[in-house]
């Protein structure tokens, strides 16, 4: 990716890096994942072609310091207050963006850097997103960024 070297994000080491993602991506009719406390649990070897499972691998592979799968604005915020993050990848639809965009303000001095790949079909279930966009961006800074 030729802006790799330019983003914010290629200072912050991917150790230091989240990604929050909606359970909206999840394929509704064949997905065997379970929602829990935690967020959106997926069993391991879960081979359903899915965006969820794409970008959480890249981000696993990549060393990301954590993953979360949430329902909603609520549980992402947990997890970026438990983790404390630099910075953050988010998935998101317009109205989680805003949402999020201002409970993340509210943690202060240290929030993390935030950055959102909006997604392509909206709609609250089956919902899409620009795969080559969010891989991009998961790799931007690292080796293969
Ligand atoms: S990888 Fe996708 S299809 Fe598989 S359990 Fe997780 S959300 Fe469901």
């Amino acid at each position: 990716m030729g802006e790799g070297a330019l983003h914010p994000f290629a200072a912050i080491p991917p150790g230091e890096r989240v990604l929050l993602l909606p359970h909206c991506l999840r394929p509704s009719q064949t997905c065997p994942g379970r929602p829990s406390r935690e967020g959106f649990q997926c069993p391991v070897g879960c081979e359903e072609a899915c965006p969820i499972r794409t970008l959480r691998e890249e981000a696993v592979r990549l060393r990301y310091k954590g993953v979360c799968i949430a329902p909603g604005g609520a549980l992402a915020l947990r997890f970026v207050r438990e983790v404390e993050p630099r910075a953050v990848i988010a998935v998101a639809c317009a109205k989680e963006l805003q949402e999020g965009e201002e409970a993340v303000a509210g943690l202060g001095p240290s929030r993390p850097l935030i950055t959102v790949v909006p997604l392509s079909r909206d709609g609250c279930v089956d919902t899409e997103v620009n795969l080559d966009q969010a891989l991009a961006l998961l790799r931007v800074g690292t080796d293969v960024g």
